[in-house]
């Protein structure tokens, strides 16, 4: 990515990880961040907000998207689509803001292939059972969903080897301090 031109991050990690508050986080901290809101085809969970946590849109609308080449990737998983807006991202990048993508593992490749210097950082639970705990805390699906989730999320984790960076979030704390550094880096030109 030239000098002039924004940062783009990719954050990724198995639902009930954490990566909501992470990225909340670091909205507050990295200057001149913005997150993209993707689009979903999913029902809003209780408390989540149009335009904020997703744009909640029909399928007929997200497939007519697709055919505009509105999105700079999607992916289809629990039988829902997620995507990401094109123009949104490109118009902030354009700018030299830093962009954070919250997405998954297959939407994490397509941006790889687009933007060979994005920033993919990997966020997993310090281990299965607390991942387990976790979405059962979260209480907002039932134990189909909750197995559904699992079985995503093993196939999530199985591909970090993929990720510039894999941060297990222990402590939110730390894992903030961790990627703020490792953007800060990034931005000075280290690898
Ligand atoms: P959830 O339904 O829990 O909000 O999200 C399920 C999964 O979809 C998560 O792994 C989340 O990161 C991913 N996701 C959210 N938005 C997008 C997107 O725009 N593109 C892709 N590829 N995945 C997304």
């Amino acid at each position: 990515m030239s000098d002039n031109k924004g940062t783009l991050i990719v954050i990724s990690g198995p639902s009930g990880v954490g990566k909501g508050t992470v990225v909340g986080m670091l909205l507050k901290r990295l200057k001149d961040a913005v997150l993209s809101v993707s689009c979903t085809t999913r029902a809003p969970r209780e408390g989540e907000k149009e335009g904020k946590s997703y744009f909640f849109i029909s399928k007929a609308t997200f497939l007519k998207m697709i055919d505009e080449n509105g999105f700079l990737e999607y992916s289809n998983h629990f039988e829902n689509y997620y995507g990401t807006p094109r123009f949104f991202v490109e118009q902030k990048l354009a700018e030299g803001k830093t962009v954070i993508l919250e997405i998954d593992v297959d939407g994490a490749q397509h941006i790889r292939e687009e933007f060979p210097d994005a920033l993919l950082l990997m966020i997993t639970p310090p281990s299965r059972e607390e991942l387990v705990r976790r979405l059962k805390l979260r209480g907002t699906e039932d134990e189909a969903v909750i197995a559904k989730r699992l079985e995503r999320a093993d196939y999530e984790m199985s591909r970090s080897q993929f990720y510039d960076y894999t941060i297990i979030n222990d402590d939110l704390d730390k894992t903030v301090e961790t990627i703020i550094k490792i953007v800060e880096n990034r931005r000075k030109g280290i690898k």
